[in-house]
């Protein structure tokens, strides 16, 4: 059974339509960097709730979360509806496999691979001076449907200029061309090998660790490719390269 505590909307930013961020205020929440937690909103005596990553590091203060609204889904047109000072509730535990202490101690590459919002967790694990120590180098992959879908995009160009050598960051958008990002999904360029190639990295089965967030579809796409230069699904039970989370 979920424990709740109460929360308090303190900043609210849109992006785009339907694509929201909101800060929330609440007490201390333990969790590594990566994780998700349970959100909820009470309604006529019902919690309605789903599980939201957790875009903040561990160190800050308020919580945050990168979310869209699902057209008829049952809780984010609820979500988007609330502003500033709302009250919100939130789990008092976060779970979640996306984090640094799942990687094999051996790996020297990390990428992260997003569609829309599945890049929040991976912005967590950005922000921790844990990634910068111990990866010789760090690729994000990060996919919308057009520019003003991503979200996040100075933080992201910010992390380039203070780690020139160490951080690769590939922006694809899918539905519109735009500057300084490529007109394709990431799972084709992949398919063609000219992902390894833009980057200047090549997947490795003793050097690569991959973490994928987002869209069923693209997880499937990215696992089938990735096992075919013969990396494995990550378990707790069975250490491997590739660790999912499923939004949809
Ligand atoms: C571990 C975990 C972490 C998550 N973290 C985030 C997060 O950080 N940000 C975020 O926006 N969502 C996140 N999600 C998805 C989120 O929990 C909800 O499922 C989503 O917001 C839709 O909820 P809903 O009640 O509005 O729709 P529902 O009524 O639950 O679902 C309606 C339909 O919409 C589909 N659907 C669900 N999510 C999406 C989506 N994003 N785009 C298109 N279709 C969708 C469902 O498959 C379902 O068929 C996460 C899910 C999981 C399992």
């Amino acid at each position: 059974m979920i424990t709740w505590q109460a929360g308090k909307i303190v900043e609210k930013k849109q992006w785009a339509t339907d694509l929201y961020s909101i800060k929330i205020d609440a007490d201390p929440l333990p969790f590594k960097a990566g994780q998700f937690t349970n959100i909820g909103i009470e309604r006529e005596d019902e919690m309605i709730y789903r599980p939201y990553s957790l875009v903040n590091s561990p160190d800050d203060a308020l919580l945050e979360v990168h979310f869209n609204t699902v057209k008829d889904g049952r809780f984010s047109p609820l979500l988007a509806e609330l502003g500033v000072n709302a009250p919100i509730s939130v789990a008092n535990r976060a779970g979640g496999l996306l984090t640094l202490d799942q990687v094999p101690e051996t790996r020297t590459e990390l990428w992260f691979c997003a569609t829309a919002t599945g890049i929040g967790p991976f912005l967590s694990i950005l922000n921790t001076a844990d990634i910068w120590q111990r990866f010789d180098k760090v690729v994000v992959c990060y996919a919308t449907k057009t520019a003003a879908d991503m979200a996040y995009r100075d933080d992201l160009n910010r992390l380039l200029i203070q780690h020139p050598t160490q951080f690769r960051f590939a922006p694809f958008i899918t539905r519109e061309t735009a500057d300084g990002a490529i007109h394709s999904r990431f799972t084709t360029y992949l398919e063609s090998g000219a992902l390894e190639d833009l980057v200047d990295i090549a997947f490795d089965v003793d050097s690569s660790h991959i973490m994928l967030c987002g869209s069923s579809v693209m997880i499937t796409d990215m696992t089938r490719l990735l096992e075919q230069k013969g990396l494995r699904r990550h378990s707790r039970q069975q250490p491997g390269h590739i660790a999912i989370e499923k939004y949809f």
